[in-house]
């Protein structure tokens, strides 16, 4: 079992309690702890076509397939710089935003996991 997030750090906030991710954006998010990133937040991970609406999310936004997680992390260079590192191994895209960053895998699924299935 993985230490470091639990079901609800993924889960829709919505309350509807569906959670699905690509696994290499739980690997990204295992190395970035262990490169000592502090993850102060992860404020979207998957998210169900109605709470995307609400959130004003793009129609086919890819916190829809789980494809992608945001973090709030401290925005100075080194941190970068180890993000970009793990997004290289792990193929995954970024997105700057003032609070951190969006992180997503592009548009093909590698394996989905059911998060229920990963984490307590
Ligand atoms: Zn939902
Ligand atoms: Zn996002």
């Amino acid at each position: 079992m993985i230490k470091y997030f639990f079901k609800k750090d993924f889960v829709c906030k919505c309350g509807c309690g569906a959670g699905k991710l690509d696994v290499r954006l739980l690997l990204f998010l295992i190395d970035l702890i262990e490169a000592k990133v502090t993850i102060k937040k992860i404020s979207s991970a998957f998210r169900c076509s109605s709470h995307n609406k609400k959130e004003g999310g793009a129609s086919d936004s890819k916190h829809l397939y789980g494809l992608a997680v945001d973090i709030h992390v401290s925005k100075d260079l080194a941190t970068l710089v180890i993000i970009k590192n793990i997004l290289k191994k792990y193929d995954l895209r970024y997105l700057d935003y003032p609070w951190g960053y969006h992180i997503d895998t592009g548009r093909i699924p590698i394996k989905i996991i059911d998060i229920y299935n990963y984490l307590s």
